[in-house]
Protein backbone atom coordinates (compact mmCIF):
# COMPACT_ATOMS: atom_id res chain seq x y z
CA UNK A 1 0.00 0.00 0.00
CA UNK A 2 0.93 3.18 -0.79
CA UNK A 3 1.71 5.31 2.26
CA UNK A 4 2.78 9.27 1.82
CA UNK A 5 2.73 12.21 4.20
CA UNK A 6 3.29 16.12 4.57
CA UNK A 7 5.69 16.97 7.17
CA UNK A 8 5.47 20.65 7.68
CA UNK A 9 7.09 21.65 10.96
CA UNK A 10 4.86 24.27 13.10
CA UNK A 11 7.43 27.09 13.10
CA UNK A 12 4.61 28.92 11.00
CA UNK A 13 1.80 29.01 8.77
CA UNK A 14 2.19 27.23 5.48
CA UNK A 15 2.38 28.82 2.25
CA UNK A 16 2.15 27.85 -1.57
CA UNK A 17 5.36 26.10 -1.50
CA UNK A 18 4.42 24.11 0.89
CA UNK A 19 1.31 23.44 0.09
CA UNK A 20 2.57 21.94 -3.48
CA UNK A 21 4.75 19.67 -1.13
CA UNK A 22 1.36 18.84 0.78
CA UNK A 23 -0.37 18.18 -2.31
CA UNK A 24 1.65 16.02 -4.50
CA UNK A 25 2.01 13.80 -1.28
CA UNK A 26 -1.78 13.34 -0.49
CA UNK A 27 -2.36 13.03 -4.37
CA UNK A 28 -0.25 10.09 -4.84
CA UNK A 29 -2.04 8.40 -1.73
CA UNK A 30 -5.38 9.27 -2.88
CA UNK A 31 -4.83 8.01 -6.91
CA UNK A 32 -3.75 4.42 -5.40
CA UNK A 33 -5.70 4.37 -2.44
CA UNK A 34 -3.61 4.59 0.09
CA UNK A 35 -2.10 6.59 3.19
CA UNK A 36 -1.33 10.10 3.47
CA UNK A 37 -0.44 10.92 6.98
CA UNK A 38 0.13 14.25 8.64
CA UNK A 39 3.52 14.18 10.43
CA UNK A 40 3.97 17.23 12.63
CA UNK A 41 8.21 17.71 12.41
CA UNK A 42 8.03 19.12 15.80
CA UNK A 43 11.46 18.22 17.56
CA UNK A 44 12.36 21.78 18.51
CA UNK A 45 10.41 22.93 21.02
CA UNK A 46 11.84 25.98 21.41
CA UNK A 47 10.12 26.96 17.73
CA UNK A 48 7.59 24.57 17.38
CA UNK A 49 4.13 25.94 18.78
CA UNK A 50 0.49 25.18 19.06
CA UNK A 51 -0.98 28.04 17.35
CA UNK A 52 1.17 26.67 13.84
CA UNK A 53 0.07 23.24 14.20
CA UNK A 54 -3.32 24.01 14.42
CA UNK A 55 -3.41 26.46 11.56
CA UNK A 56 -1.83 23.98 9.37
CA UNK A 57 -4.81 21.45 10.52
CA UNK A 58 -7.42 24.31 9.81
CA UNK A 59 -5.57 25.42 6.26
CA UNK A 60 -5.65 21.80 4.96
CA UNK A 61 -9.25 20.88 6.26
CA UNK A 62 -10.51 24.05 4.23
CA UNK A 63 -8.74 22.97 1.46
CA UNK A 64 -10.54 19.47 1.91
CA UNK A 65 -7.05 17.78 2.16
CA UNK A 66 -7.82 15.06 4.94
CA UNK A 67 -5.00 13.27 6.23
CA UNK A 68 -6.27 9.70 7.45
CA UNK A 69 -2.89 9.68 10.53
CA UNK A 70 -1.49 12.74 12.20
CA UNK A 71 1.83 12.13 14.29
CA UNK A 72 3.63 13.85 15.81
CA UNK A 73 7.66 13.77 16.39
CA UNK A 74 7.30 15.29 19.69
CA UNK A 75 5.73 12.12 20.82
CA UNK A 76 8.31 10.06 19.57
CA UNK A 77 11.69 11.05 21.17
CA UNK A 78 12.48 7.64 22.12
CA UNK A 79 11.76 6.02 19.38
CA UNK A 80 14.63 8.40 18.06
CA UNK A 81 17.16 7.66 21.03
CA UNK A 82 16.61 4.01 20.29
CA UNK A 83 17.51 4.77 16.33
CA UNK A 84 20.76 6.88 17.93
CA UNK A 85 22.04 3.60 20.10
CA UNK A 86 21.64 1.35 17.13
CA UNK A 87 23.85 3.97 14.64
CA UNK A 88 26.40 3.96 17.84
CA UNK A 89 26.51 0.49 18.02
CA UNK A 90 27.01 0.18 14.55
CA UNK A 91 30.41 2.84 14.37
CA UNK A 92 28.59 4.60 11.99
CA UNK A 93 27.53 7.72 15.44
CA UNK A 94 30.54 10.19 16.46
CA UNK A 95 30.91 12.67 18.65
CA UNK A 96 32.10 16.10 17.64
CA UNK A 97 32.92 19.16 20.07
CA UNK A 98 33.77 21.90 17.22
CA UNK A 99 31.65 25.23 18.13
CA UNK A 100 29.84 26.79 15.73
CA UNK A 101 32.50 29.48 14.98
CA UNK A 102 34.98 27.00 14.57
CA UNK A 103 33.49 24.96 12.16
CA UNK A 104 32.53 28.01 10.56
CA UNK A 105 36.09 28.85 10.11
CA UNK A 106 36.81 24.94 8.85
CA UNK A 107 34.69 26.19 5.94
CA UNK A 108 35.96 29.59 5.47
CA UNK A 109 39.55 27.91 5.16
CA UNK A 110 38.11 24.76 2.82
CA UNK A 111 36.44 27.32 0.17
CA UNK A 112 39.58 30.50 0.37
CA UNK A 113 41.69 27.17 -0.55
CA UNK A 114 39.35 25.42 -3.31
CA UNK A 115 37.28 23.14 -1.94
CA UNK A 116 34.30 22.27 -0.61
CA UNK A 117 33.27 22.88 2.61
CA UNK A 118 32.93 19.57 3.84
CA UNK A 119 33.27 18.24 7.90
CA UNK A 120 37.20 16.73 7.84
CA UNK A 121 35.94 14.56 10.29
CA UNK A 122 38.53 15.92 12.80
CA UNK A 123 36.66 14.45 15.32
CA UNK A 124 37.22 10.95 14.52
CA UNK A 125 41.07 11.37 15.88
CA UNK A 126 40.00 12.36 19.29
CA UNK A 127 41.11 9.80 21.81
CA UNK A 128 38.70 8.90 25.12
CA UNK A 129 41.30 11.21 27.14
CA UNK A 130 40.48 14.07 24.40
CA UNK A 131 36.89 13.57 24.50
CA UNK A 132 36.58 13.45 28.10
CA UNK A 133 37.86 16.83 28.20
CA UNK A 134 36.41 18.07 26.06
CA UNK A 135 33.28 17.56 27.47
CA UNK A 136 34.61 19.14 30.56
CA UNK A 137 35.50 22.32 28.93
CA UNK A 138 32.16 22.53 26.37
CA UNK A 139 29.78 20.48 27.84
CA UNK A 140 27.89 16.92 25.54
CA UNK A 141 28.98 17.06 22.10
CA UNK A 142 26.82 17.05 18.65
CA UNK A 143 26.52 13.66 17.15
CA UNK A 144 27.07 13.26 13.35
CA UNK A 145 26.25 10.53 11.20
CA UNK A 146 29.22 8.82 9.33
CA UNK A 147 28.55 8.43 5.28
CA UNK A 148 30.01 5.41 3.77
CA UNK A 149 32.26 7.47 1.21
CA UNK A 150 30.79 6.08 -2.16
CA UNK A 151 28.18 7.26 -4.55
CA UNK A 152 24.44 7.34 -3.10
CA UNK A 153 22.11 6.45 -5.83
CA UNK A 154 18.20 6.79 -6.74
CA UNK A 155 16.22 7.07 -9.42
CA UNK A 156 13.98 10.06 -8.79
CA UNK A 157 10.40 10.23 -9.22
CA UNK A 158 10.82 13.95 -11.33
CA UNK A 159 14.72 14.31 -11.40
CA UNK A 160 15.73 11.23 -12.97
CA UNK A 161 18.85 9.14 -11.78
CA UNK A 162 20.55 10.93 -9.68
CA UNK A 163 24.23 9.99 -8.29
CA UNK A 164 25.81 11.74 -5.66
CA UNK A 165 29.45 11.49 -3.89
CA UNK A 166 29.03 10.77 -0.17
CA UNK A 167 32.76 12.17 0.09
CA UNK A 168 30.88 15.71 -0.81
CA UNK A 169 28.85 15.85 1.98
CA UNK A 170 29.53 16.59 5.56
CA UNK A 171 28.69 14.15 8.03
CA UNK A 172 24.95 14.84 9.28
CA UNK A 173 24.65 16.22 12.94
CA UNK A 174 21.39 14.40 13.79
CA UNK A 175 21.49 14.88 17.54
CA UNK A 176 22.44 18.73 18.83
CA UNK A 177 25.15 18.82 22.15
CA UNK A 178 21.51 19.77 23.98
CA UNK A 179 20.54 16.42 22.82
CA UNK A 180 18.04 17.91 20.75
CA UNK A 181 17.43 15.44 18.31
CA UNK A 182 17.35 17.29 14.72
CA UNK A 183 15.05 16.55 11.40
CA UNK A 184 17.29 13.96 9.61
CA UNK A 185 17.37 10.81 12.23
CA UNK A 186 13.68 11.58 13.28
CA UNK A 187 12.50 11.96 9.63
CA UNK A 188 13.87 8.65 8.86
CA UNK A 189 13.10 7.24 11.71
CA UNK A 190 9.57 7.81 11.31
CA UNK A 191 9.83 7.10 7.34
CA UNK A 192 10.81 3.63 7.92
CA UNK A 193 8.84 3.25 11.35
CA UNK A 194 5.57 4.54 9.55
CA UNK A 195 6.27 2.26 6.21
CA UNK A 196 6.26 5.72 4.22
CA UNK A 197 6.57 4.51 0.60
CA UNK A 198 7.02 7.68 -1.46
CA UNK A 199 8.52 10.96 -0.18
CA UNK A 200 7.93 14.07 -2.43
CA UNK A 201 9.55 17.33 -1.36
CA UNK A 202 10.85 20.54 -3.08
CA UNK A 203 14.16 19.77 -4.55
CA UNK A 204 16.26 21.63 -1.86
CA UNK A 205 16.13 18.06 -0.16
CA UNK A 206 18.38 16.48 -2.62
CA UNK A 207 21.50 16.28 -0.80
CA UNK A 208 19.47 15.19 2.42
CA UNK A 209 17.92 12.60 0.96
CA UNK A 210 21.29 11.08 -0.27
CA UNK A 211 22.35 10.97 3.36
CA UNK A 212 18.97 9.48 4.77
CA UNK A 213 19.15 6.60 2.06
CA UNK A 214 22.33 5.69 3.51
CA UNK A 215 21.01 6.18 7.71
CA UNK A 216 18.24 4.43 6.49
CA UNK A 217 20.41 1.54 4.93
CA UNK A 218 22.13 1.64 8.30
CA UNK A 219 18.92 0.94 10.13
CA UNK A 220 18.37 -2.01 7.96
CA UNK A 221 15.57 -0.32 6.50
CA UNK A 222 14.86 0.05 2.67
CA UNK A 223 14.81 3.57 1.67
CA UNK A 224 11.07 4.78 0.09
CA UNK A 225 10.62 6.16 -3.07
CA UNK A 226 11.86 9.80 -3.61
CA UNK A 227 11.03 12.74 -5.70
CA UNK A 228 12.01 16.23 -5.66
CA UNK A 229 10.02 18.74 -7.22
CA UNK A 230 11.11 21.83 -7.77
CA UNK A 231 10.69 25.11 -5.97
CA UNK A 232 8.34 27.91 -6.74
CA UNK A 233 9.86 31.46 -8.38
CA UNK A 234 7.90 34.43 -8.70
CA UNK A 235 6.14 35.11 -12.24
CA UNK A 236 9.37 36.70 -13.55
CA UNK A 237 11.81 33.97 -11.97
CA UNK A 238 12.66 35.90 -8.96
CA UNK A 239 13.13 34.05 -5.87
CA UNK A 240 10.20 33.63 -3.83
CA UNK A 241 11.12 32.72 -0.70
CA UNK A 242 11.40 36.60 0.61
CA UNK A 243 7.93 36.92 -0.41
CA UNK A 244 6.18 33.49 0.92
CA UNK A 245 5.03 35.20 3.83
CA UNK A 246 2.38 37.42 2.30
CA UNK A 247 1.70 34.03 0.11
CA UNK A 248 0.56 32.23 3.30
CA UNK A 249 -2.60 30.21 2.88
CA UNK A 250 -3.84 31.86 5.67
CA UNK A 251 -3.40 35.35 3.68
CA UNK A 252 -4.94 33.90 0.59
CA UNK A 253 -8.26 32.71 2.05
CA UNK A 254 -8.38 36.40 3.36
CA UNK A 255 -8.41 37.45 -0.08
CA UNK A 256 -11.19 35.65 -1.32
CA UNK A 257 -9.13 32.71 -2.87
CA UNK A 258 -11.04 29.73 -3.50
CA UNK A 259 -9.77 26.38 -2.34
CA UNK A 260 -10.57 24.52 -5.74
CA UNK A 261 -8.95 28.03 -7.66
CA UNK A 262 -5.57 27.57 -5.33
CA UNK A 263 -5.57 23.24 -5.71
CA UNK A 264 -6.24 23.11 -9.36
CA UNK A 265 -3.52 26.03 -10.04
CA UNK A 266 -0.98 24.10 -7.78
CA UNK A 267 -1.68 20.37 -9.13
CA UNK A 268 -0.80 21.26 -12.62
CA UNK A 269 2.04 24.09 -12.79
CA UNK A 270 5.67 22.87 -13.52
CA UNK A 271 3.73 19.97 -15.48
CA UNK A 272 3.04 19.51 -19.63
CA UNK A 273 -0.41 19.03 -18.36
CA UNK A 274 -2.68 21.82 -18.42
CA UNK A 275 -4.13 24.11 -15.63
CA UNK A 276 -7.75 23.50 -15.50
CA UNK A 277 -10.29 24.53 -12.80
CA UNK A 278 -11.50 21.29 -11.58
CA UNK A 279 -14.58 20.75 -9.43
CA UNK A 280 -13.25 18.41 -6.47
CA UNK A 281 -10.33 17.14 -4.83
CA UNK A 282 -11.12 14.03 -6.05
CA UNK A 283 -11.04 15.07 -10.18
CA UNK A 284 -7.30 16.76 -9.52
CA UNK A 285 -6.58 13.01 -8.95
CA UNK A 286 -7.19 12.09 -12.38
CA UNK A 287 -4.59 12.82 -14.56
CA UNK A 288 -2.21 13.68 -12.11
CA UNK A 289 1.15 12.46 -13.19
CA UNK A 290 4.40 13.45 -11.08
CA UNK A 291 6.80 11.80 -14.25
CA UNK A 292 4.85 15.38 -16.26
CA UNK A 293 6.77 17.59 -13.69
CA UNK A 294 9.77 19.62 -14.98
CA UNK A 295 13.03 19.81 -12.80
CA UNK A 296 13.29 23.41 -13.64
CA UNK A 297 12.03 26.45 -10.83
CA UNK A 298 8.08 26.65 -11.76
CA UNK A 299 6.80 29.78 -12.27
CA UNK A 300 3.60 31.12 -10.08
CA UNK A 301 1.83 34.58 -10.01
CA UNK A 302 -0.88 34.74 -7.78
CA UNK A 303 -2.69 36.56 -10.23
CA UNK A 304 -3.49 33.41 -12.00
CA UNK A 305 -5.50 32.39 -8.94
CA UNK A 306 -8.27 35.33 -9.31
CA UNK A 307 -9.54 34.16 -12.65
CA UNK A 308 -9.95 30.59 -11.70
CA UNK A 309 -11.79 31.72 -8.35
CA UNK A 310 -14.18 34.10 -10.75
CA UNK A 311 -14.77 30.86 -12.77
CA UNK A 312 -15.42 28.78 -9.66
CA UNK A 313 -17.75 31.51 -7.88
CA UNK A 314 -19.80 32.20 -11.48
CA UNK A 315 -20.29 28.07 -11.46
CA UNK A 316 -21.73 28.01 -7.69
CA UNK A 317 -25.36 26.95 -7.31
CA UNK A 318 -27.56 29.59 -5.13
CA UNK A 319 -27.21 27.23 -2.62
CA UNK A 320 -23.92 26.83 -1.64
CA UNK A 321 -24.03 31.17 -1.51
CA UNK A 322 -27.63 31.31 0.17
CA UNK A 323 -26.14 31.98 3.58
CA UNK A 324 -23.70 34.46 2.66
CA UNK A 325 -26.43 36.60 0.59
CA UNK A 326 -28.49 36.60 3.89
CA UNK A 327 -25.99 37.86 6.04
CA UNK A 328 -26.11 41.15 3.63
CA UNK A 329 -28.99 41.19 4.55
CA UNK A 330 -30.29 40.73 0.35
CA UNK A 331 -34.68 40.31 0.82
CA UNK A 332 -34.93 36.30 0.99
CA UNK A 333 -37.81 37.32 -2.42
CA UNK A 334 -34.31 39.10 -4.71
CA UNK A 335 -31.90 36.48 -3.09
CA UNK A 336 -31.93 34.13 -6.25
CA UNK A 337 -31.76 36.96 -8.87
CA UNK A 338 -29.40 38.89 -6.87
CA UNK A 339 -27.11 35.75 -7.59
CA UNK A 340 -28.03 35.55 -10.60
CA UNK A 341 -27.14 39.30 -10.99
CA UNK A 342 -23.77 39.23 -9.45
CA UNK A 343 -22.10 35.91 -10.38
CA UNK A 344 -20.73 36.47 -13.53
CA UNK A 345 -19.61 39.96 -12.31
CA UNK A 346 -17.47 39.17 -9.14
CA UNK A 347 -14.30 37.75 -8.74
CA UNK A 348 -14.11 36.71 -5.13
CA UNK A 349 -17.07 36.11 -3.34
CA UNK A 350 -16.35 39.36 -1.05
CA UNK A 351 -17.12 41.19 -3.86
CA UNK A 352 -20.84 40.14 -3.50
CA UNK A 353 -20.67 43.27 -0.84
CA UNK A 354 -20.28 46.07 -3.47
CA UNK A 355 -23.10 44.52 -5.52
CA UNK A 356 -25.56 44.59 -2.93
CA UNK A 357 -24.54 48.16 -1.86
CA UNK A 358 -24.86 49.22 -5.08
CA UNK A 359 -28.36 47.69 -5.49
CA UNK A 360 -29.65 49.16 -1.96
CA UNK A 361 -28.36 52.69 -2.09
CA UNK A 362 -27.75 53.23 -5.56
CA UNK A 363 -24.31 53.91 -7.51
CA UNK A 364 -22.61 56.87 -7.53
CA UNK A 365 -23.88 57.56 -11.76
CA UNK A 366 -21.09 58.34 -14.13
CA UNK A 367 -22.13 60.78 -16.58
CA UNK A 368 -20.07 62.09 -19.70
CA UNK A 369 -20.32 66.05 -19.98
CA UNK A 370 -22.25 65.34 -23.21
CA UNK A 371 -24.46 63.25 -22.00
CA UNK A 372 -25.79 65.44 -19.71
CA UNK A 373 -29.10 66.85 -20.70
CA UNK A 374 -29.79 63.23 -22.51
CA UNK A 375 -29.43 61.51 -18.72
CA UNK A 376 -31.48 64.08 -16.84
CA UNK A 377 -34.20 63.78 -19.18
CA UNK A 378 -34.08 59.81 -19.16
CA UNK A 379 -34.32 60.30 -15.31
CA UNK A 380 -37.50 62.36 -15.69
CA UNK A 381 -39.27 59.45 -17.59
CA UNK A 382 -37.71 56.59 -14.31
CA UNK A 383 -40.49 56.19 -12.22
CA UNK A 384 -39.59 55.52 -8.49
CA UNK A 385 -38.51 51.66 -7.31
CA UNK A 386 -39.24 49.11 -6.91
CA UNK A 387 -38.61 47.80 -10.37
CA UNK A 388 -40.37 44.89 -12.13
CA UNK A 389 -38.90 42.57 -14.88
CA UNK A 390 -39.81 45.22 -17.80
CA UNK A 391 -38.61 48.34 -16.20
CA UNK A 392 -35.91 48.37 -17.98
CA UNK A 393 -37.90 48.15 -21.91
CA UNK A 394 -40.62 50.17 -20.67
CA UNK A 395 -38.00 52.98 -19.92
CA UNK A 396 -35.26 52.54 -23.00
CA UNK A 397 -38.66 52.56 -24.98
CA UNK A 398 -40.31 55.91 -23.50
CA UNK A 399 -36.03 57.66 -23.45
CA UNK A 400 -36.11 56.84 -27.00
CA UNK A 401 -39.68 58.16 -27.82
CA UNK A 402 -39.17 61.43 -26.52
CA UNK A 403 -35.23 62.08 -27.28
CA UNK A 404 -34.86 60.08 -30.83
CA UNK A 405 -31.42 57.93 -29.48
CA UNK A 406 -31.42 54.30 -30.04
CA UNK A 407 -28.36 51.79 -30.09
CA UNK A 408 -25.76 52.25 -27.89
CA UNK A 409 -26.18 55.75 -27.80
CA UNK A 410 -29.33 55.14 -25.46
CA UNK A 411 -28.42 52.26 -22.99
CA UNK A 412 -24.77 53.06 -22.69
CA UNK A 413 -25.15 56.61 -20.47
CA UNK A 414 -28.17 55.02 -19.29
CA UNK A 415 -26.23 52.27 -17.62
CA UNK A 416 -23.24 54.38 -16.50
CA UNK A 417 -25.92 56.94 -14.98
CA UNK A 418 -27.47 54.00 -13.07
CA UNK A 419 -24.37 51.80 -12.45
CA UNK A 420 -21.74 54.30 -12.49
CA UNK A 421 -19.94 51.43 -14.55
CA UNK A 422 -19.78 50.45 -18.08
CA UNK A 423 -20.66 47.27 -18.22
CA UNK A 424 -21.77 45.01 -16.30
CA UNK A 425 -24.78 42.73 -15.98
CA UNK A 426 -27.88 42.79 -17.91
CA UNK A 427 -29.64 45.97 -16.71
CA UNK A 428 -32.92 44.50 -17.35
CA UNK A 429 -31.51 41.43 -15.07
CA UNK A 430 -30.36 44.18 -12.42
CA UNK A 431 -33.46 46.60 -12.82
CA UNK A 432 -35.87 44.72 -10.43
CA UNK A 433 -33.01 44.39 -7.45
CA UNK A 434 -32.33 48.58 -7.45
CA UNK A 435 -33.81 50.06 -4.46
CA UNK A 436 -32.70 53.27 -5.34
CA UNK A 437 -31.22 55.00 -8.85
CA UNK A 438 -29.42 57.78 -7.32
CA UNK A 439 -29.46 59.55 -10.39
CA UNK A 440 -32.82 60.53 -10.41
CA UNK A 441 -31.77 62.85 -7.85
N1 LIG B 1 9.91 19.32 8.18
C1 LIG B 1 10.64 19.20 6.94
C2 LIG B 1 10.44 20.46 6.12
O1 LIG B 1 9.41 21.10 6.27
C3 LIG B 1 10.15 17.99 6.18
C4 LIG B 1 10.91 17.68 4.94
C5 LIG B 1 10.54 16.30 4.45
O2 LIG B 1 9.54 16.18 3.77
O3 LIG B 1 11.23 15.35 4.79
O4 LIG B 1 11.29 20.83 5.34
Amino acid sequence: MTVTRFAPSPTGYIHVGNLRTALFNFLIARKSGGQFILRLDDTDPERSREEYADAIKRDLEWLGLTWDRLERQSERLDRYAEAADRLRDAGRFYEAFETPGELDLKRKKQLNMGRPPVYDRAALALSEADMDRLRAERGEGHWRFKLLHERIEWTDGILGDISIDAASVSDPVLIRGDGLVLYTLASVVDDMEMGITHVVRGSDHVTNTATQIQIIEALGGTPPAFAHHSLLTGPQGEALSKRLGTLSLRDLRARGVEPMALLSLLARIGSSDPVELRGSVEELVEGFELSHFTSAPTKFDENDLFPLTARHVAALPFEAVAGRIAELGVPAELAPRFWEVARENITVLDDLEGWWRLCRDGAEPLVEPEDRDFVAEAMALLPAPPYGEASWADWTEAVKQQTGRKGKALYMPLRKAVTGMSRGPEMAQLMPLLQRVRARG
